[in-house]
């Protein structure tokens, strides 16, 4: 691993700049820490708030990612009030979390690490604390201490695996005490701990340490097969992709049967060679690598025995996923059953980690974050199961250890204090003609309240500008753009494979995309009467065939919302090609309506009219339609703003909110509806 230290940058650092700097080289590296993993401190002489000197543990804040953390994401202990607690036998975890809010510097700085005593009994100035795959792959075998012995002689102290907390602090400082020669420790299936009188120094430390390490897994798995021969032959890129995307929705659907789950698909060359193994279904059945890993992927991923006739039939992989998930979810009911105290909560007994030799993994999440965090954990696993098994047999946590840290108190306290999830919240909504005008206005509003957003539209720069626009606000992975022409079949499957394949499967779909060409019906020439019909029917129908097909498959009901417009209860004059295309798209959400009801799919409408916002209206269709009123184009928007009942503009903003109830849980009881959103036209009520 290579020391990224640069003196250049970080001698002209205060001494807090440099343990900012030391925590962001280390959090740089993926296979040191991942997203929250590890923690790191130093000790330094500060003033308290009255200026009195006073020396201060600047220790990571719990729950900061060390790649971009912050001076403020280090919490301020005063030393002198936690070195006395060395003096004790024990500490409960809630004990030492509430004495440790009153050693703040700053009552307001985040909650300081469960390893603070840890880093505050260590005598050093500097230390550092990762969960190295390298380091785990040494010590999670069945000759873990022979391993740390061979790799480093007597210069390590090693420590048997005990849950974070006062005794594993007390314990490291009582090891330390007995070895003073030592400068460094490993703690059994869980990392390392380098210290140091500078911040550069116990990273240096550290990197060494792991180098070394590294390069002694290296030379025992040298030229060895670890994970065996492929099980399944491999498809090729294509045939994979082609398969997971067709698959995904039943996977999604089966992992959502509790609570619905977002999901986030991995073909990486490093998962294939593991999957594909035969190996993969004993030693993904042994546990996780560290014990916070274990908070992102459950102890056991799911196994889906497949093969290459089981993968190209849907049917018989739903009835194997479906059997072999009973058994997991029982077993982890048993598993809970076991160990459980009163006051657990029944936590979600559905995998996060879904293996398919032949197609890769699955990992599952609330959000596209969650699941991009447990793939990337899993990727590390894998890493580590081979390391381990370069020099030895793979060996994880016990059981009740595995329990203990599942409904660690302090993190079920955590998940209890997440804030309500959005309306919107675990939900994929594909929006056609998203790029711009209403379809972009929905898709502003859906992402504020907690979807993640899919804008198809004809232009691929658009779509991507548009969902890039969202990732900036709402966070990455929330939207993808893709290209999609409603009325080329081909173009709607290919999309939607990269839908299933982006997110898993898909929730509601604004049915939006359309196009209003205009004419007297004796003027209009057969080209636009036939692209209105390609557009606004067959467009709408090309698109909610293929959602109500995922939403079968995903058995967890649907949501289509269709634009429609006041003119087809109320048709307008020269615009015969808009009203008639958009009669079929309304007759096509009636009959949605009537044949998925009974499957949980909701299927309504909203009549917007004269929307003048988001650039609508081209220059052409308000001369048209100016013309068609008898009044000047200057007037348009007064005219269709004075006509309505309520005398209102009509914004893309107020169809939004009539999508949002419609998409959200608030109106579960509503299908085959019409919401007019039109100030009150009295011609154009529905009936
Ligand atoms: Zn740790």
């Amino acid at each position: 691993m290579l020391n990224r230290w640069n003196r250049q940058e970080a001698d002209g650092l205060d001494p807090l700049g440099q343990l900012v700097y030391q925590s962001r080289l280390i959090g740089a590296e993926e296979s040191l820490v991942l997203w929250g993993g590890g923690n790191t401190s130093l000790k330094i002489e500060e003033s308290d708030f009255r200026g009195r000197p006073c020396l201060v543990l600047r220790v990571k804040g719990s729950g900061s990612d060390m790649k971009s953390i912050e001076p403020r994401h280090f919490s301020g202990v005063r030393m002198d009030d936690v070195l006395n607690l060395r003096d004790r036998e024990d500490m409960s975890d809630e004990e030492m979390v509430a004495y440790l809010a009153h050693t703040l510097t700053d009552p307001t700085a985040p909650r300081p690490s469960i390893e603070t005593l840890l880093h505050a009994f260590v005598k050093a100035a500097s230390v550092v604390h990762s969960h190295a795959d390298s380091i785990v792959a040494l010590t999670n075998t069945d000759c873990g201490v022979k391993s740390v012995i061979d790799c480093y002689n007597d210069s390590i102290i090693t420590i048997p695996y005990l849950r974070p907390g006062f005794r594993l602090s007390k314990e490291v400082a009582d090891a330390i005490d007995q070895s003073p020669h030592c400068d460094a420790l490993i703690l059994m299936n869980h990392g390392l701990i380098t210290w140091g009188e500078s911040s550069e120094e116990s990273y240096s430390r550290h990197i060494n340490l792991v180098t070394q390490a590294e390069n002694y897994l290296a030379e025992l798995g040298r030229g060895k097969t670890v994970f065996g021969t492929s099980g399944i032959s491999p498809l090729s890129d294509e045939q994979r992709r082609a398969a997971a995307a067709r698959l995904a929705p039943l996977v999604r659907g089966a992992l959502s049967r509790n609570e619905r789950c977002i999901l986030c698909y991995d073909d990486s060359p490093g998962v294939l060679d593991f999957v594909n193994s035969k190996r993969a279904s004993q030693l993904s059945q042994i546990g996780p690598a560290t014990p916070d890993h274990l908070l992102h992927t459950k102890q056991f991923p799911l196994y889906i025995a497949a093969n290459e006739s089981t993968l190209s039939d849907p049917k018989r992989f739903f009835e194997i996923l479906k059997s072999q998930l009973d058994r997991y979810e029982n077993s982890y009911r048993d598993y809970v059953e076991r160990h459980r105290s009163a006051s657990d909560p029944q936590l979600n007994p559905a995998p996060r980690v879904v293996l398919v030799p032949g197609i890769g993994i699955w990992t599952a999440g609330k959000d596209i974050r969650a699941a991009t965090i447990s793939r990337d954990i899993y990727r590390h696993t894998i890493q580590v199961i081979r390391a381990a098994e370069g020099h030895g047999a793979y060996r994880s946590l016990a059981e009740d250890e595995i329990h203990a840290v599942e409904y660690w108190p302090l993190e079920l306290y955590k998940l209890s204090l997440a804030p309500p999830e959005k309306p919107l919240a675990r939900r994929i909504a594909l929006i056609t003609g998203g790029a711009g005008g209403i379809g972009r206005s929905i898709a502003e509003t859906f992402a504020a309240n907690g979807s993640l957003i899919v804008i198809a539209d004809l232009n691929e720069t658009d779509c991507a500008a548009a969902a890039n626009e969202l990732t900036k606000r709402y966070g990455s992975g929330t939207a993808i753009g893709l290209a999609m022409d409603v009325t080329d079949e081909q173009s709607v499957k290919r999309a939607i494979n990269q839908l299933t394949l982006a997110y898993g499967g898909l929730d509601i779909l604004i049915s939006n995309a359309g196009i209003a060409r205009t004419g007297r019906i004796d003027e209009l020439n057969l080209e636009d009467w036939e692209q209105s019909l390609a557009v606004n029917a067959t467009g709408h129908f090309l698109v909610a065939r293929e959602a109500v097909r995922i939403f079968r498959e995903q058995g967890i009901g649907g949501n289509i919302i269709f634009n429609v417009t006041k003119n087809v209860l109320a048709a307008g004059a020269e615009f015969g090609a808009y009203s008639a295309s958009k009669a079929a798209e309304m007759q096509l959400a009636r009959v949605l309506a009537i044949e998925n009801g009974q499957y949980g799919i909701r299927v309504n409408m909203i009549n917007p009219d004269a929307v003048f916002s988001a650039g609508l209206w081209s220059p052409e269709i308000k001369a048209q339609r100016a013309k068609a009123q008898g009044i000047e184009v200057a007037y348009l928007e007064e005219y269709y703003r004075k006509r309505n009942l309520l005398q209102v503009k009509v914004t893309a903003e107020d169809v939004s909110e009539a999508a949002l109830w419609l998409a959200s849980d608030r109106s579960a009881k509503t299908t085959g509806c019409i919401i007019p959103v039109d100030g009150g036209l009295r011609e154009a009520f529905p009936r």
